[in-house]
């Protein structure tokens, strides 16, 4: 649905061209909820303002269901940016204007419906992100959370086919953000809308997200399932995030273990596998005693997944450890 190619972005600062994106190849497939991560000034806004060319790409096109955007007239842009809603992270409301108002605002200056039906579509949208109570409130009297799903309403008014969230939880804390990202997901399956959605907050990629792209000095330094993304980094930005967000200290992963005995693995478990006893019968059935030394099961989006670093001890422990890789578990190797 939408295709980045070669695409670069610079901004003129005193004189001189500093690069803020680099060369960013990324398509995203409709229906999908695709989530950027990145530290601050990583240049995440930047991409996702080039996505509708709120920004302009110093090199590079945008295609969105293969129109290249970057070719279009100003006319043609501005109607194909009405098939993009946006939400921010300080919500960006009108704060002299009711809530109603503020979701009907989009729709007048689309021009296309008439006021009655401007009207009905409204009160769609308020029912929709759960405000239909608080049609006639102005935004300083709402809380962040429900501030964040007028500016949904808003972004839905004119029926996108994308929804660009630029830090949308950010401002909120993690009981709304955790209700802001169900509204989300719903709005995703519902109404079949993709979504491009900048973080930096690993929790947010983790639960809604089915891809993630990893951007550290503008540029895309890992790609992928957030599954996959999340049980295996590799980039050292990535394992930082992922890290962080798990609460694992690296170095407890490598080297605190010299007192522990036999061999070292790291078992990962992904899908059902998390959550049956692979491992306890096939311990028991080749004798080998291990040794809980670090782990982890959470559920990734809608899927379980698990990893757990073990000592194993015993006389067929690589045995074991062929029937669980059997069984889709990956295995590796920490200590020979
Ligand atoms: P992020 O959203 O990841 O924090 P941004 O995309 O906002 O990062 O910024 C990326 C880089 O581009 C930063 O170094 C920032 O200072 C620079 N930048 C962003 N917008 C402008 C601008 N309008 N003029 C000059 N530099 C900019
Ligand atoms: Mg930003």
């Amino acid at each position: 649905m939408i295709l980045l190619e070669n695409l670069s972005k610079s901004y003129r600062v005193d004189g001189r061209d500093i690069p803020a994106l680099k060369r960013i190849d990324l398509s995203i497939a409709a229906g999908e909820i695709f989530g950027v991560i990145g530290h601050s000034g990583a240049g995440k806004s930047t991409l996702i303002r080039l996505i509708n060319l709120l920004e302009r790409p110093s090199g590079g096109r945008v295609l969105l269901d293969g129109v290249n955007l970057t070719e279009l007239s100003s006319d043609a842009l501005r109607k194909s940016r009405q098939k993009i809603g946006m939400i921010f992270q300080h919500f960006n409301l009108l704060m002299s204007k009711t809530v109603a108002q503020n979701v009907a605002f989009p729709l007048q200056v689309a021009g296309e419906l008439d006021k009655t039906a401007i009207n009905q579509r409204v009160a769609e949208l308020l029912e929709l992100v759960g405000l239909a109570d608080h049609a006639n409130k102005y935004p300083a009297q709402l809380s962040g959370g429900q501030k964040q799903r007028v500016g949904i309403a808003r972004a839905l008014a004119n029926n996108p086919k994308l929804l660009l969230c630029d830090e949308a939880t950010s401002a909120l804390d993690p009981q709304t953000t955790a209700s802001v990202l169900q509204l989300l997901l719903e709005i995703n399956q519902k109404l079949k809308l993709t979504i491009v959605l900048i973080t930096h907050e690993m929790n947010v990629i983790r639960s809604i997200c089915d891809r993630v792209a990893v951007i550290d000095g503008g540029e895309i330094v890992e790609l992928g399932p957030v599954t996959n993304v999340f049980l295996h980094p590799k980039h050292p930005t990535t394992r930082r995030f992922v890290y962080e967000s798990e609460h694992v200290d690296e170095t407890t992963e490598a080297d605190d273990f010299a007192h522990v005995p036999g061999k070292i693995v790291r078992l990962t478990f992904k899908g059902e596998s998390t959550y049956q006893s692979h491992l306890s019968a096939l311990a028991r059935q080749y004798a080998v005693d291990f040794s809980i030394l670090a782990g982890r099961i959470e559920r990734i989006k809608t899927t379980p997944c698990g990893q757990l670093t073990l000592g194993l001890v015993g006389s067929q422990v690589d045995e074991l450890l062929s029937r669980l890789a059997d069984e889709g578990i990956v295995v590796e190797e920490l200590r020979q």
